[in-house]
């Protein structure tokens, strides 16, 4: 099988060990898993691989228009002398890259134009290979995306605190009274908080994911904990006029848990609530301690404190129930700013608990997220360290 295209390669480079392989350069051009072509000194098709002809079909002068596309879409006539001056470019640079997308699938790729000296192509030629890309230039779109919207999460609060500052300090220095002064500076902390609320979803998140962050584990009055979560996002509930419910069972005894984390699970939960329910919508939280028959024989915690939130907003519809809990994920709710970071640091949180997370809806209907913490907490896990 020694002809032109086969070859044995014995060892050329010092210090390499190169087997005895014939290889079958014509076989390994055509079945090469990127597209292939080789094009003359003008630029008309020399060589074709299969992957090229699957995405380019059979026309000869596709890479060409292709390649020509990329400097001129007008006339014919200038798209060929753009061409011939672009291959006069590659010869001297020896090669260019460029992306281009494909219209009818709207797939990406990074395509590369190599100019072939005479001692591979008679007259001297060129190599065009391309990459796709589609896959990771999605990545990167969604990427860009979540940076715009954090950054819109992390302005606006900003903003407001500037204001706020602005406003205070004009009237501390012209001795103002008439400006509401607790007003201003309530609006700043809550502005602040928000801020601080975001930057602890997305560190916690990404400890906890990695194991790094465990539980600082304290007793914990429930009624207190819910209580808190509720004063917190009491302003924006008053704000758009939604009835908030609290309904704690009485005489509770303590829960074992992160304070800290579970309060933002809660005002988490909370806060969507608010944020997806429509004006003058009502929203009630209530928490339980199950014993029931049915959870001894389920798992070995016998107890759980169970956590539900149930709102009158627009419901989720079941597909996206599925994917909520999933880090980036942001439902259909696209007329609202949202990070899809909330739901999956709840469900880390809850879950470094040894408790669990579901939403129940029915579009149209509202929607009710629970959660639960056993009692006790489960003490042979990575997140489990008594707190002070
Ligand atoms: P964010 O609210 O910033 O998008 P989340 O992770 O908290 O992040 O929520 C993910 C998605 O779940 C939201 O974009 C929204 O589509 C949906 N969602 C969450 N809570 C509710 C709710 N109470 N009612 C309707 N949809 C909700």
């Amino acid at each position: 099988m020694a002809d032109a295209e086969s070859e044995t390669i014995q060892d050329q480079s010092e210090g390499e060990h190169h087997s005895n392989l014939a290889i079958n350069y014509r076989g390994l051009f055509h079945l090469g898993n990127d597209p292939m072509v080789v094009l003359d000194a003008e630029g008309g098709l020399a060589a074709s691989n299969r992957m090229a002809q699957e995405l380019l079909g059979p026309k000869p002068g596709a890479v060409r228009s292709l390649i020509a596309e990329q400097f001129s879409p007008k006339a014919d006539s200038v798209a060929d002398e753009a061409l011939s001056e672009f291959l006069r470019d590659v010869q001297e640079m020896g090669s260019a890259r460029w992306q281009f997308r494909l219209p009818e699938t709207n797939r990406v790729f990074g395509a590369r134009l190599s100019y072939l000296p005479v001692e591979l192509i008679e007259g001297g030629g060129f190599l065009w290979t391309a990459h796709e890309v589609t896959e990771w230039t999605h990545l990167e779109e969604s990427r860009q995306e979540l940076v715009n919207m954090l950054v819109h999460d992390l302005r606006v609060p900003l903003s407001n605190i500037q204001s706020s500052l602005d406003l205070v300090l004009t009237a501390w220095r012209e001795r103002d009274v008439t400006l509401p002064m607790e007003q201003l500076l309530q609006i700043g902390q809550r502005s602040a908080q928000r801020m601080e609320h975001l930057i602890s979803d997305i560190l916690d998140s990404a400890r906890l994911q990695a194991h790094e962050r465990t539980l600082t584990v304290t007793p914990i009055d429930v009624a207190t904990l819910v209580e808190e979560a509720v004063e917190i996002v009491t302003g924006s509930a008053q704000r758009r006029r939604q009835k908030l419910q609290v309904a704690v069972e009485p005489d509770l005894p303590p829960m074992e848990g992160d304070l800290e984390l579970l309060r933002r699970v809660l005002v988490n939960l909370l806060g969507n609530a608010v944020k997806y329910t429509d004006e003058g919508g009502e929203i009630t939280i209530t928490a339980t301690l199950n014993t029931t028959a049915d959870d001894l024989s389920a798992d070995e915690y016998a107890a759980k404190f169970q956590f539900s939130i149930h709102d009158t907003g627009p419901g989720i519809a079941p597909r996206v129930q599925e994917r909520l809990f999933q880090l980036f994920y942001r439902g259909d709710s696209t007329k609202i700013k949202s990070t899809g970071i909330g739901l999956a640091f709840c469900k880390l949180a809850v879950e470094a608990h040894g408790g669990r997370i579901w939403v129940e809806s029915t579009p149209g209907s509202g929607s009710t997220f629970r959660f639960t913490i056993p009692r006790p907490l489960p003490r042979h896990t990575p997140y489990y360290q008594e707190g002070g």
